[in-house]
């Protein structure tokens, strides 16, 4: 069982047990093993106010036919005076983390998956590999991500890597946007209870996010 430490959130427990990793600073890497295709959510940073609110077209359920956001229209109608509104779309996946051998929640940028989804279409099978992402703040990538060698788990490692197959994603990303699981109607309301938010800053502004959701 993963031992429980600082960046354990008990608020999400309908999720499964699991930890949060995220590349907080420069430097920062993850060695991991993808379980699943990731889930996203979107945000907006208001600096007048110092906190998240939650974007309702990245989040909205119909792709289709998106909901409106008056923070996306604000951005849009003027992006460089308002660069820092523009939406933080993160993406979720669950891994197993090869350095800690246990199975977490590793929240990314979208720039991180467009590469894997890259060597997906070039026939890679992503999700027998091993990655490693680092933070090294580089332009024009934010983050390097190198696929390791083909190597197969330990025995320890495919016990984690099992649990994460069974994390439940979904039930993570709604308790992000401050959605209760199981409930899809309605707004989304105020990002709260993140105490591990991390104020956009470059990696916003070297992150391509798409107006045409999700990819
Ligand atoms: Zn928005």
């Amino acid at each position: 069982m993963p031992k429980i430490t600082k960046n354990f959130n008990p608020n999400f427990s309908s999720a499964g047990n699991a930890e949060i990793v995220k590349l907080a600073k420069k430097g920062d890497s993850i060695t991991f093993r993808p379980a699943d295709y990731p889930m996203y959510y979107g945000q907006h940073w208001l600096e007048d106010e110092r906190k998240f609110v939650q974007c309702d077209r990245v989040n909205s359920p119909d792709l289709e036919n998106p909901d409106p956001c008056q923070y996306c229209d604000k951005y849009n109608k003027d992006k460089e005076t308002n660069a820092r509104l523009k939406a933080k779309v993160t993406f979720v996946f669950p891994v197993l983390d090869k350095q800690t051998h246990l199975t977490v929640f590793y929240e990314t940028s979208q720039m991180v998956w467009t590469e894997m989804c890259n060597q997906e279409k070039k026939g890679i099978k992503i999700f027998d590999y091993d990655w490693i992402v680092e933070r090294t703040e580089n332009k024009p990538k934010y983050y390097e991500i190198t696929r390791l060698e083909k190597d197969p788990l330990s025995e320890v490692d495919q016990a984690a890597y099992d649990e994460a197959k069974e994390l439940d994603v979904e039930a993570f990303v709604k308790f992000r946007m401050g959605k209760k699981k199981g409930d899809n109607s309605g707004k989304v309301e105020e990002a709260e209870s993140l105490d591990d938010i991390v104020i956009p800053g470059d990696e916003d502004l070297a992150d391509n996010v798409p107006s045409d959701l999700p990819f």
